[in-house]
C-alpha cells in the first residue's frame, strides 16, 4: 500500500510499505476514505517530537470502513463506515475509567506518533470497539473527519476546561482549525461576545461568518490587551482560550482575565511561558490545560447530526492521495495559501 512516511526531520516520502495486518484480538485494520493533515504532522516533520522514528506513517485523523476485525472486537464489523479518533483507549485502565483516554495506560495519542497513523491506504487501530465511532446518517464525510481531533480538542481542552457560560466574553487566541473549532462549539453556551485574536486578517475576517462578534489583529501585544479591556468596560473576560502555544499568546492570554476568570490552554507549548502569578494570586484565575481525551465524541457527533454545527466549514482545500506532497506544501503555507483544513481523499 501507499504510505506517506516521516523519513527523519524535514523530510517526508510517499512510498510503498507493507499493508497492516490485525495482530491481536482487539484490533482493526481500517481502509481510509478520507484523512486531513494537522499542525502536529508539521511540528513531527520539524523535529519537534523526537519520539517519532524514522518510518512511522504520518495523521492521526481520518474516517474509513472496516476491513478486518479481530475475534475480541463487538462493535464493528467488516463493511462499517468509522471515524478514527485521534486518541486510541483501551476502556478498562486506571486513566480510562476516568474517562482520560488521552492518558490510557496502552494507547492515548499513539497513532502517527509512536505507531503507523492514517495517512496511508490502510491504518491498524488497536483496541478498535473504544477508539472507533461509527459514522451517523446524514454526516458529510468532511464533516466526520472534524470529530477525529479538531473539534473535541477546540470544545473539551478550550470551552469545557475554559467553562465557557451563558452570556460570558470569550477571548480565542489564534484562529487555526482548533481556534475555530472552539469558536463553533463554544456558541452552545451563548456568550454573549467571542473575540477571535490572530496575526492573519484572512483568518479573522472567515472567524466573523462562524460567529465571532469581534476580532483583533495582535500584531501589537499591548495595544491588543487595551483594546479588549475597551471592550469589556474595564473588567477583561471570563474565558481566554489559548490555541497557539508560544509564549506571547500565552502572555496575552493571561493579562486579559477578568478577576474569576478562567485561562483554557490548547496550545502546544515548546518553551517556557513567564506566569505573572504576581498578579494573578488575587484575581481568582483558574488556568487549565490538557490533552484532548476524545469523551465527548458521541455528544459532538449527536450536535452534527442536528445540524447545531457544520464544522465542514473550516475544510478549504481538497486533495488527492496521491498529491499528498503538494497538500503538505498548501498546508505549510496557510496563511498565503488561506487553508484551514485540508481534506485527503482516496478515491
Ligand atoms: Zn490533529
Ligand atoms: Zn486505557
Amino acid at each position: 500500500m501507499k504510505a506517506l512516511v516521516y523519513a527523519g526531520p524535514g523530510k517526508k516520502e510517499l512510498r510503498e510499505v507493507e499493508k497492516p495486518r490485525v495482530v491481536k484480538d482487539s484490533d482493526a485494520v481500517v481502509r481510509l476514505v478520507k484523512t486531513t493533515i494537522c499542525g502536529t504532522d508539521l511540528h513531527i516533520l520539524g523535529g519537534d517530537v523526537p519520539a517519532v522514528k524514522e518510518g512511522t506513517i504520518l495523521g492521526h485523523e481520518g474516517i474509513g470502513i472496516v476491513e478486518e476485525v479481530g475475534a475480541g472486537v463487538s462493535n464493528f464489523k467488516v463493511g462499517d463506515k468509522v471515524i478514527i479518533s485521534c486518541v486510541t483507549s483501551c476502556g478498562k485502565c486506571h486513566y480510562c475509567k476516568k474517562s482520560l483516554y488521552a492518558h490510557c495506560e496502552d494507547g492515548g495519542w499513539i497513532l502517527g506518533h509512536l505507531i503507523n497513523g492514517t495517512q496511508a491506504e490502510y491504518v491498524h487501530i488497536p483496541h478498535a470497539d473504544n477508539s472507533l465511532y461509527h459514522v451517523p446518517q446524514g454526516i458529510s464525510d468532511d464533516a466526520a473527519v472534524m470529530i477525529s481531533d479538531i473539534l473535541p480538542t477546540g470544545f473539551e481542552v478550550g470551552v469545557l476546561s475554559g467553562q465557557v457560560s451563558p452570556g460570558d466574553v470569550v477571548a480565542i487566541v489564534g484562529a487555526g482549525p482548533i481556534g475555530m473549532s472552539a469558536l463553533l462549539t463554544s456558541q452552545f453556551y451563548s456568550p454573549s461576545k467571542i473575540i477571535m485574536i490572530d496575526l492573519d486578517d484572512n483568518r479573522l475576517e472567515e472567524s466573523k461568518k462562524f460567529g465571532a462578534t469581534e476580532t483583533i489583529n495582535s500584531r501589537d501585544a499591548q495595544a491588543t490587551i487595551d483594546k479588549i479591556f475597551e471592550l469589556t468596560d474595564g473588567r477583561g473576560v471570563d474565558v481566554a482560550i489559548e490555541a497557539v502555544g508560544y509564549p506571547a499568546t500565552f502572555d496575552i492570554c493571561q493579562r486579559i482575565l477578568s478577576p474569576g476568570g478562567h485561562l483554557a490552554n490548547v496550545g502546544v507549548h515548546g518553551k517556557p511561558v513567564e506566569l505573572q502569578l504576581q498578579d494573578l494570586w488575587i484575581r481568582n484565575v483558574t488556568i487549565t490545560t490538557g490533552l484532548v481525551s476524545t469523551n465527548t465524541t458521541p455528544l459532538l457527533l449527536k450536535t452534527l447530526e442536528t445540524g447545531k454545527i457544520k464544522p465542514e466549514v473550516l475544510v478549504t482545500h481538497q486533495f488527492k492521495f496521491d498529491d499528498m506532497i503538494e497538500a503538505y506544501e498548501t498546508f505549510a503555507n496557510a496563511a498565503k495559501e488561506h487553508a484551514l483544513k485540508i481534506i485527503i481523499d482516496f478515491q
